[in-house]
């Protein structure tokens, strides 16, 4: 309930069915039987992956700001763009809105650096009970370092104000699912956009997930 913003009984059954229920002492909360994180960490991969000179990266810039959909056609900088677009955003934004907002979950992601060397014994405790967060996360376990300090994050759920906060999870019922599917077949007229990850494609990725579906995207595009 505090997670979502509603009781269970209105809960849709995906989101239910992610729940996992675990019979064993084994602390993990994944059950993969391999599980990873980037050797130093996602920011550094996604670094590497991006420094290539002929890749141009533009930060604090929303692409709706440069870009806009009209007829069939993607305009980039006032200029039509005949190549294709892999969009990671909002897709109800991507579409102007048409059909109104779709509902995401947002979180206050509020980060401590505490005068400890561990603050607790493992790298995610959930509170589904007490405070007004969710969960505790330490990093240093999940990243080993020396420091004498470490750094906690507590992660507070919040509704998703379009231009307030950022989106993180769609909030699936049968309405935002039946809305979902209309911006989808609207977008079919833009054959060189490529909806991918949660946001766009309105699904619950985990890492692996949207990994995979990336590598998946980019051998479709390899194929030609
Ligand atoms: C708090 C939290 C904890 C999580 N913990 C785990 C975990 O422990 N294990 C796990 O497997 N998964 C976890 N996840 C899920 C994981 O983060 C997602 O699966 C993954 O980030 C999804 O990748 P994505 O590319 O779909 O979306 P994102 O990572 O959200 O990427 C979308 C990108 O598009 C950009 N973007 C959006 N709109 C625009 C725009 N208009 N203009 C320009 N850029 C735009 C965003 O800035 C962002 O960089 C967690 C998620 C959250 C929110």
């Amino acid at each position: 309930m505090k997670q979502w913003g509603f009781k269970p009984e209105q809960m849709d059954a995906d989101v239910v069915g992610r729940i996992p229920v675990v019979l064993n002492y084994d602390s993990r909360y994944f059950q993969d039987r391999y599980q990873a994180v980037p050797r130093e960490g996602y920011t550094q991969m996604i670094t590497n992956m991006l420094s290539n000179k002929r890749i141009k990266v533009m930060l604090g810039t929303n692409f709706m700001d440069i870009a806009h959909l009209q007829e069939g056609k993607v305009y980039i900088m006032g200029q039509e763009f005949r190549g294709s677009v892999y969009y990671t955003g909002k897709v109800d934004e991507l579409a102007g809105f048409v059909f109104g907002l779709l509902p995401y979950r947002s979180f206050k992601l509020q980060f401590e650096r505490i005068n400890v060397e561990y603050f607790q014994d493992v790298a995610q405790v959930n509170y589904p009970n007490q405070y007004d967060f969710t969960r505790i996360t330490e990093f240093k376990h999940i990243q080993p370092s020396e420091s004498k300090d470490t750094v906690i994050l507590k992660e507070y759920p919040l509704e998703h104000v379009h231009g307030e906060n950022d989106p993180f999870y769609p909030v699936f019922n049968k309405e935002s699912r039946g809305r979902y599917e209309k911006y989808a077949e609207f977008l079919q007229q833009y054959k060189q956009i490529i909806l991918v990850g949660r946001l766009a494609e309105y699904k619950y990725y985990d890492m692996d997930d949207v990994v995979a579906r990336a590598l998946d995207v980019v051998e479709q595009a390899m194929q030609g």
